[in-house]
């Protein structure tokens, strides 16, 4: 990195007294609710229902109505919902699943682990998200599923992933991990799919005090199977039907969810201002060229988990650096292609496989985008990005 001597001067000349801009501050969004919060929390510790209970139900059903859906069944985690929808699907060994390679991990490693091949296939460099015209041509007989990651809070291209799906017989399960409350031409992501998989993770849309996941169907007898594999695959008690996991939600959790899920429209709000902000004062400041600006599809509803832009010509990291050192937060999500990971390697993935996702993975960079960042945050992030990247670049190291 050569953020050193690259002209801290100037950088403190132009901003003397610029406050420091967290890339997330999870606090302002919940301690407005902090009274409501622990109340609830403490409903849950009188009551003794550590598990199940009626604030998990209440999380199912308005969960499932958000999402456009019949069934909503929770579980551990986001990871534990791709697993458990593959799993209820009978994906194992000797199958194959179509997934991107530009993702979080959970995404792959839920097909590694029962047992199938992840088979990582390229994007669209406007949307980071699949890119449904690279998707034919990985299905082989093997093939069983699809899983579309909606990457930052944006729809992938479902129409034309489903007809496909369609023609192909296989199964679509969507992530929705980064993407609650996410629309394509009107309908939610989670209902575009056979399955959808939500993570409450806290740096989510929806973000509960720890680990929590739900999935989505509308299919009941799916419904059934993923709630039998979420408990151990019992039923009745002590009898099992298939082998099963232990994924289940916290009372308290659902409890803390139920408080902030009343929000979550008004914080995706906010959130879309925020994008529209950036927009508009990137655009004014002239960076619009220098820098690549987020593509929103028309057609798709974004909810902007991420804000994310591209640095090109081999000067991202020096600019993260550079706006580190200006007191501004940012984060590359993600800097290493799934296909190119050390425990992938016995899949032969080579570098230069995926040319899009690799020139994503040195490009990318995410501002602050969380649903309470201020105008005057945006502006200083703004200028910060302003001085680095007008700047010529740095002599390369
Ligand atoms: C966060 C995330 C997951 C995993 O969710 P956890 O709740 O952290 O297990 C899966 N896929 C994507 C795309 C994610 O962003």
């Amino acid at each position: 990195m050569s953020a050193a001597g690259s002209g801290s001067l100037p950088r403190g000349l132009s901003a003397p007294h610029s406050p420091a801009v967290p890339l997330l501050d999870i606090g302002r969004g919940n301690s407005p609710l902090r009274e409501e919060i622990l109340a609830a929390i403490t409903r849950v510790v009188d009551s003794g229902k550590f598990l199940h209970g009626p604030d998990v139900a209440q999380l199912e059903r308005t969960t499932a109505e958000l999402c456009g859906v019949e069934h909503a069944i929770a579980c551990a985690s986001g990871s534990d919902a791709l697993l458990l929808a593959l799993m209820a699907l009978d994906i194992g060994p000797g199958h194959e699943v179509i997934v991107p390679s530009f993702t979080f991990f959970a995404t792959a490693s839920a097909v590694w682990r029962v047992g199938a091949r992840p088979v990582f296939t390229d994007i669209d460099p406007r949307t980071f998200n699949l890119d449904p015209n690279k998707i034919e041509a990985a299905i082989t007989p093997k093939t069983r599923a699809i899983i579309p990651v909606h990457l930052f809070g944006q729809c992938c291209e479902m129409d034309a992933i489903n007809d496909l799906a369609r023609r192909r017989r296989l199964f679509v399960i969507e992530d929705a991990a980064q993407a609650i409350g996410a629309k394509y031409w009107g309908r939610p992501a989670c209902s575009l799919g056979a399955i959808g998989c939500l993570s409450f993770y806290p740096t989510k849309n929806l973000g509960a005090f720890g680990d929590a996941g739900m999935l989505t169907t509308s299919d009941a007898d799916l419904a059934q199977r993923l709630r039998l594999y979420a408990a151990h695959g019992m039923n009745p008690r002590y009898y099992h039907k298939v082998v099963g996991i232990n994924s289940r939600l916290d009372t308290i959790q659902a409890a803390v969810l139920n408080v902030k899920l009343a929000r979550l429209a008004q914080w995706a709000d906010q959130r879309k201002v925020n994008a529209r902000r950036y927009h508009d004062l990137l655009t004014a400041a002239g960076l619009a060229g220098l820098v690549v600006l987020p593509h929103g599809e028309p057609h798709c509803e974004h909810v902007w988990n991420q804000y994310t832009i591209r640095i090109t010509a081999g000067r991202r990291d020096a600019v993260k650096a550079q706006l580190a050192d200006a007191g501004v937060g940012s984060e590359i999500y993600y800097p290493v292609p799934l296909h190119l990971q050390d425990c992938f390697r016995p899949l032969g993935y080579k570098s230069g496989s995926l040319p899009e996702t690799e020139r994503a993975a040195k490009e990318v960079l995410s501002l602050p985008i969380f649903p309470e960042l201020t105008a005057a945050e945006q502006q200083t992030v703004v200028a910060r990005l302003g001085d680095i990247v007008a700047r010529p670049a740095a002599k390369a190291a």
